[in-house]
C-alpha cells in the first residue's frame, strides 16, 4: 500500500460482518475462563489482552497503522508526546548512562532531558545539529546509549541530517531516535534514512483537529541489540520484574524494544491513551495525507508572501528557496516539509506582540500543527524556561513568531496577516 492508502486501510482489517470502523474497546479489563489462560498472558507466553494499562485492541489497531506509515515493525501509543519521548529514551538509558541530543529540539523535550532526566542521573550532551564531524565524534562516551534529534525542529525549523547522525550513532553501536512530529510519515520516513526508533506527538498533525493529546513510538526493527549486548542489559539480559524474560532473545529485533517499553514502562509508569482518544486519533490519520499536502501548499504561499513584505525582518521556512535548510529539506522531504513557518516583524519583540494582537483569523495558541491557523511567541511561552543563550543555541530568536499555517483558504490567511502587518 502507498502512504495515502495506509492512512485509510492499515492497522485494522474487518472480517466478514465486522464493523468497518475501528471498534472502541472502552473497557479497562478483559474476561478469561481460567487462571491458567490469564497466567500465559502475564508470562508473555500468549497474545491477548488483560488490562488496558498494558494493551487495548483499539489502541493497537491505531499503533499498527502508525507503524505501517513509518515502515516499522511495532509501535506503542502513549497518552502524550512527552511520554513517548521519555519512554523512547528511558527504555535504553537509566541512571549512570549518557545520551546525545540535538540542541535544537522542542522545548518540552529539552526540559525533560536537561532537568527531569538529569535528576534521574541520566547525563546528556546537547550538540548543534550542524556541528562538525569532530564535535559529534567527541560527544560520544563509553556509556552513551542513544542519539536523539527532531526531523524539523520545533520551533527553529532546522532540518536534521538524519543519515549523518544515524551513521555516527551506528559507528558507536547505539540507535538513533527521531522525533518525526512536524514532518509526519507523509513527508519523511526517518527509518528509510537509518533512524532506529521514531517518536511522535500525535497531538499535532496526526490528530490534526485540536482534539486529543497523544504520542507514539515506532521501532524500525533494524537495530541488533544482541550485537551490542553489553550496552543494553535491559534488552539483552533477563528481566527479573518480568519472569526472567530476555526481550531481545524472545522477541528478536522486530519486537524487543516495544515489548520492553510495554511490559516494563507502561506497566510501571502508566501513560496509556484512552481507547476513545485512539479512535479519534485514527479519524485524524485517515485524512493525514490530504491535510499535509494542503498544509504545505498553504505554508509555501504564506512564506512567499511574508518574504515579499517590507514589514517582515526575516522568514524561516525550509520549503523556501534560499532557506539555510532548503537543500537538506529537498533530500529528506521532496514532497513538502510542514505547515510551520517562523518569522520576525521589523521593530523586534514589541512589534511582534502588537502584530499578534491584531490578527483576527489566526489565533494565539500554544498549539501548533493542526487545521486552524495559529501563532505563538515561543520566547515568552513554550520556551520561557530557557535562557537567551539556550534559546539562541536552539535556533530561536527572542523576537521570533511561530506561525502554524492551517488548511483554511490561503487567501484568507494572507489577508489576515496583511491587515495585521499594515495595522
Ligand atoms: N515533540 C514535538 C516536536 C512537539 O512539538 C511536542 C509538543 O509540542 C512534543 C514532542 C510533546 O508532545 P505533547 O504535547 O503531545 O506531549
Amino acid at each position: 500500500m502507498k502512504k495515502e492508502t495506509k492512512c485509510i486501510e492499515a492497522g485494522y482489517t474487518p472480517k466478514n460482518g465486522e464493523p468497518r470502523m475501528i471498534p472502541i474497546y472502552q473497557s479497562t479489563t478483559f474476561k478469561y475462563d481460567t487462571s491458567a489462560d490469564m497466567g500465559k498472558l502475564f508470562d508473555l507466553e500468549a497474545e491477548g489482552y488483560f488490562y488496558t494499562r498494558l494493551q487495548n485492541p483499539t489502541n493497537d489497531y491505531v499503533a499498527a497503522k502508525i507503524a505501517a506509515l513509518e515502515g516499522g515493525t511495532a509501535a506503542m501509543l502513549t497518552s502524550s508526546g512527552q511520554a513517548a519521548t521519555f519512554f523512547s529514551v528511558f527504555n535504553l538509558a537509566s541512571a549512570g548512562d549518557h545520551v546525545i541530543a540535538s540542541s535544537s529540539i522542542y522545548g518540552g523535550s529539552f526540559n525533560l532531558f536537561n532537568v527531569t532526566m538529569r535528576k534521574m542521573c541520566v547525563d546528556f550532551t546537547f550538540v548543534d545539529p550542524d556541528c562538525s564531524d569532530e564535535e559529534l565524534e567527541a560527544a560520544f562516551k563509553p556509556n552513551t546509549k542513544c542519539v536523539f534529534g527532531e526531523t524539523i525542529a520545533n520551533p527553529a525549523l532546522i532540518v536534521f541530517d538524519i543519515e549523518r547522525f544515524a551513521n555516527a550513532a551506528h559507528k558507536h553501536g547505539v540507535p538513533l531516535i527521531i522525533d518525526n512530529t512536524f514532518a509526519t510519515p507523509i513527508n519523511c520516513r526517518p527509518i528509510e534514512w537509518g533512524a532506529d526508533i521514531v517518536t511522535h506527538s500525535t497531538t499535532k498533525y496526526m490528530d490534526g483537529h485540536d482534539a486529543t493529546v497523544g504520542g507514539a513510538i515506532v521501532d524500525s526493527g533494524n537495530f541488533d541489540w544482541m550485537a551490542h549486548k553489553d550496552k543494553f542489559p535491559g534488552l539483552c539480559t533477563p528481566d527479573d520484574s518480568y519472569h526472567g524474560i530476555t526481550y531481545a532473545e524472545k522477541f528478536g529485533k522486530a519486537g524487543a524494544f516495544i515489548t520492553k517499553a510495554t511490559a516494563q514502562l507502561m506497566r510501571d509508569l502508566g501513560s496509556i491513551p484512552s481507547p476513545m482518544n485512539c479512535y479519534m486519533l485514527n479519524l485524524g490519520l485517515e485524512s493525514l495525507a490530504v491535510r499535509m499536502q494542503r498544509h504545505c501548499e498553504n505554508a509555501q504561499k504564506v512564506a512567499e508572501f511574508l518574504q515579499n513584505s517590507d514589514k517582515v525582518a526575516y522568514v524561516t521556512y525550509p520549503g523556501l528557496k534560499g532557506d539555510k535548510y532548503y537543500e537538506r529539506a529537498q533530500k529528506y522531504m521532496p514532497d513538502g516539509t510542514c505547515g510551520v513557518i517562523s518569522f520576525g516583524v521589523k521593530g523586534g519583540r514589541s512589534s511582534a506582540e502588537e502584530f499578534m494582537k491584531r490578527l483576527k483569523l489566526a489565533i494565539i495558541a500554544t498549539h501548533v500543527a493542526d487545521a486552524h491557523t495559529c501563532v505563538l511567541h515561543p520566547a515568552s511561552s513554550t520556551h520561557r524556561q530557557m535562557t537567551d543563550e539556550e534559546l539562541l543555541a536552539g535556533g530561536i530568536k527572542p523576537d521570533m513568531i511561530r506561525l502554524s499555517v492551517g488548511i483554511e483558504n490561503v487567501q484568507d490567511i494572507i489577508d489576515d496577516l496583511s491587515q495585521a502587518l499594515n495595522a
